[in-house]
């Protein structure tokens, strides 16, 4: 039978103190013990079922971990306060002074500025690569490379990473092959392809409604308690916790998951191919064009398509932010960073999300000025939504 994540939430079966259908949100930052020995061991990560302090653990952070863990197929998960809270804690447990990353440099401009100017004060430098082109992966590795990084679906240029030959070859060179799973939950299972720790953004997709930030990093349960090891642990003592409120929140809303990427991805391929046959240079993992099709089909679990992720070039910078502004302006998305939301989100990364990453470097990875990011929304009527844009196209001689 072929993995169904969202089946592997469903499974999952939470009570609360009083038979509440949601688990109780831990309200407390400190909790109590009868023995002090007891809490001795707990201290010590000895005494299952307790808990000592919420930065270490709390129940509600707890539930959410076992149901991103169950979602990706990974023995164990630790949530953390944001998207960067859990890449960074990642990359500093498996990468020591002297150590060397090859990354995607089609990476979330946040992630690549980490990796680029902040990870060498460290001396732990990164080499940048087209993780498309896998003699040019294999040729970056070092003896000193321990970590292999990139996103399944790149930020912004939607690139896919060939999941199963990028382990085969971290598996080669002994390393970690790290992939951000944010712009393609459900749809991808990285674990079940070879990686070895998966994150998210938690932010995006998995919540769903913009109202807060977060992260997971999803992993054998021996890579996650190094990550919170009370002495050594990056995350432990990095100390980037999400809040309990905030969990619960969140485990909420990971419980319609499956029907919103659906939708996602169903208004995204219909509006890609639309944009597409007008003349507009699109990308989506979804169309025949983009170059990566077939590796992303054969990877995807099928029903969660191709996720809610397409760009498309309008030319130039100006044009790009008159159609932007002339599409809020018909209430037909937000003029916003960020994705996963029920309303169209768009942006200009050049200028923005990616805005970390040096002008040339852009252009060399083609990241052009007039590119528009557009995470679809869960509109219930996309043709209606795509004759609005088209004419919002046509009033701006774009089309
Ligand atoms: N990974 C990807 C692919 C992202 O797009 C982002 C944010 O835009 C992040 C990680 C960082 O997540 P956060 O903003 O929750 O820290």
């Amino acid at each position: 039978m072929k993995l169904d994540p969202a089946n592997n939430i469903q499974d999952l079966q939470y009570f609360g103190e009083f038979g509440g259908v949601n688990p109780s949100i831990s309200d407390s930052s400190t909790f109590t013990f009868i023995k002090a020995k007891t809490m001795f061991d707990t201290f010590e990560g000895n005494a299952d079922g307790c808990y000592l302090y919420s930065r270490h653990t709390s129940p509600s952070n707890l539930y959410l971990g076992e149901a991103l863990a169950a979602m990706e197929g990974a023995e164990s998960a630790n949530v953390a306060a944001s998207g960067m809270g859990a890449i960074t804690p990642v990359l500093m447990q498996l990468c020591g002074a002297g150590e060397h990353i090859v990354s995607s440099r089609t990476i979330y401009g946040g992630t690549y500025a980490y990796l680029k100017n902040f990870m060498p004060r460290f001396n732990v430098t990164t080499s940048f690569v087209d993780i498309t082109k896998l003699d040019i992966v294999e040729a970056a590795i070092t003896k000193n490379t321990k970590v292999l990084y990139c996103e399944t679906v790149s930020n912004p240029l939607l690139e896919v990473a060939d999941i199963r030959s990028l382990s085969a070859l971290a598996k080669k060179y002994n390393l970690k092959l790290v992939v951000d799973n944010t712009f393609s939950p459900l749809s991808i299972s990285p674990l079940a392809l070879g990686a070895d720790v998966v994150i998210h953004s938690l932010t995006k997709f998995i919540n769903g409604s913009s109202d807060t930030v977060g992260g997971v990093v999803c992993g054998t349960t021996d890579f996650i308690n190094q990550l919170k090891d009370v002495n050594t642990g990056a995350s432990m003592l990095m100390g980037s916790t999400m809040d309990s409120m905030r969990s619960a929140s969140i485990l909420k809303n990971l419980r319609t998951l499956h029907i919103r990427m659906q939708q996602h991805s169903k208004n995204a391929l219909y509006l890609a191919e639309k944009f597409e046959s007008l003349g507009i240079k699109t990308v989506y993992p979804g169309l025949k064009s983009h170059k990566s099709n077939s590796i992303f089909k054969s990877m995807m679990n099928e029903k969660y398509g191709f996720g809610g992720m397409l760009t498309i070039d309008v030319g130039s910078l100006d044009k790009a932010n008159a159609l932007m502004e002339l599409m809020q302006k018909r209430n037909l998305g937000y003029l916003a960073v960020s994705l996963g939301f029920y309303k169209t989100l768009f942006s200009a990364p050049g200028t923005s999300t990616s805005s970390e990453i040096p002008e040339n470097e852009q252009k060399e990875m083609g990241l052009t000025d007039g590119l528009i990011r557009f995470s679809i929304g869960l509109d219930a009527d996309i043709s209606r939504t795509f004759i609005m844009i088209r004419e919002s196209l046509e009033a701006l001689s774009i089309v």
